[in-house]
């Protein structure tokens, strides 16, 4: 653990006179030395754009960020790199998916299908798109236990499903959805999966063939890697008949006054210059997960909220919501008391640990818990089980300030 730690300069640092506890990976990860010595390397020996260069330094540019698609293309196990478009985020990624595959193939009369525990960017790209084509949206519910309802599930998924989007792993709840059953069952009615990986990639083993999913979004800064690039995985025939999303340069065979020709895929979905340094720096965060391997990962994530499990619940007047320990990945959010979450978080700021605190992009789920918000610790590769012990300490001392 400690060699892993001495490869992330930012944790050797103190916040407010303590050491730093970084427990909000969920929204975004440290970045190790070797992914931000990918990017320096880039930026001082071989920028330059990709693709249309005959130069030296063009074609070193071009060699290491197809490279990177290759490299994502093995991470999650896809047939082949053309499946892989680079975007900005998994925002993206969905928008991407919903926007082309969406306009292309809904219309009045067609549902799409998500469930009330998806992030935001999984939620407003289906409302955007439905509205604008006449097809209507639907919700699998979830339980108290913050799993998804299965046998709601069962009477939404019908016919006229043509999509169902749902999250892997929920930000909120740390739920794992049983995703290649999910698929099945879409594919079951004739429709297409839609997954949002955001979660899930980062941090267990992926095998896009294995679950058949037809397109999954995921980004780059939630895995070690720098925050603008991600990736949309998209079953090929379905890329090659969608339309494309933005329209640019790269995008295109040939453009004449009155129309254009598209590009093959993936790069008719990636208009203008690309996050070439950020691609090249993301495939060297996935060399760091690789050497560490995903079982690995995910072991020792499940060894942290093991512990945090306890040691959190053993707190009086703090609530957890969602499945327990062994059903969950490396996240819990809670309520403490009826103390505002944003002054818990302000609190464990100050003792040196860092957490989120609002609606974590998640408001349907926070609604149906009836809170407005929660307070949530995530932990990854670097967290140790002794941050665990520094995080309820200061929640102790979060409960003894606001005297309960
Ligand atoms: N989906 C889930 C489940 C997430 O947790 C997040 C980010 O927290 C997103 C989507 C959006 O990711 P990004 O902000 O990188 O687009």
């Amino acid at each position: 653990m400690s060699t892993i730690r001495a490869d992330f300069p930012i944790l050797d640092q103190q916040v407010h006179g303590k050491p730093l506890v970084y427990l909000d990976s969920t929204a975004t990860s440290q970045k190790p030395r070797q992914v931000i010595e990918a990017l320096v390397r880039y930026y001082e020996q071989d920028n330059a754009n990709v693709h249309r260069g005959v130069h030296a330094l063009a074609e070193r540019a071009t060699a290491g960020y197809e490279k990177a698609r290759l490299k994502i293309a093995r991470f999650i196990n896809a047939a082949s790199s053309k499946e892989i478009v680079f975007v900005r985020n998994t925002t993206e990624a969905i928008n991407l998916a919903a926007n082309a595959w969406g306009r292309a193939n809904l219309g009045p009369g067609d549902e799409v299908l998500i469930t009330q525990m998806e992030h935001h960017s999984n939620i407003v790209p289906w409302q955007l798109v439905t509205q604008a084509t006449g097809a209507t949206l639907r919700y699998v519910p979830i339980t108290p236990a913050g799993e998804l309802d299965m046998d709601a599930l069962d009477a939404l998924l019908t016919e006229r499903t043509k999509v169902f989007a749902f999250t892997a792993m929920s930000n909120v709840l740390g739920t794992i959805n049983p995703v290649a059953e999910l698929v099945a069952r879409a594919h079951a009615v004739g429709a297409i999966a839609v997954v949002d990986g955001a979660q899930s990639v980062p941090h267990l083993p992926t095998d896009v063939q294995a679950l058949d999913a037809d397109f999954l979004a995921f980004s780059g800064h939630k895995m070690l890697g720098p925050t603008g690039i991600g990736a949309l995985y998209g079953k090929r025939a379905l890329l090659e008949a969608m339309p494309p999303f933005m329209g640019g340069g790269e995008m295109i065979r040939e453009v004449f006054m009155d129309h254009s020709t598209w590009n093959d895929v993936p790069f008719k979905f990636e208009a203008g210059t690309p996050a070439i340094g950020e691609a090249i720096a993301f495939d060297a965060a996935i060399d760091y997960l690789d050497a560490l391997g995903m079982e690995w990962v995910r072991e020792h994530e499940m060894e942290i909220t093991r512990y945090a499990w306890e040691r959190l619940s053993a707190i009086e007047g703090l609530r957890i919501i969602g499945p327990g320990p062994e059903r969950r990945g490396g996240l819990l959010s809670f309520t403490l008391a009826d103390v505002h979450p944003h002054d818990v978080a302000a609190v464990l700021d100050m003792h040196g640990v860092a957490v989120r605190a609002g609606h974590h992009c998640a408001q349907p789920i926070h609604d149906f818990y009836g809170v407005p918000a929660t307070a949530r610790a995530s932990f990854y590769i670097y967290n140790t089980l002794e941050e665990v012990d520094v995080l309820a300490e200061a929640l102790e001392r979060a409960k003894a300030l606001f005297s309960f």
